[in-house]
């Protein structure tokens, strides 16, 4: 059974988020789902 995808951040499969901002494919533990983007672009941004 195949898996939504690999996380780009950590590489562990299930990930099901993508970062509105830069597109990356994220698990729930890299991805903000107040602000819809993964944990990298919420460090770049001062938010
Ligand atoms: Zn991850
Ligand atoms: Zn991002």
């Amino acid at each position: 059974m195949e898996m939504m995808g690999l996380c780009t951040i950590c590489g562990k499969p299930g990930a099901m988020y993508t970062c509105r901002t830069c597109g990356r494919l994220v698990c729930g533990e890299h991805f903000n789902i107040q602000y819809g983007v993964c944990t990298i672009c919420l460090k770049g941004k001062k938010i």
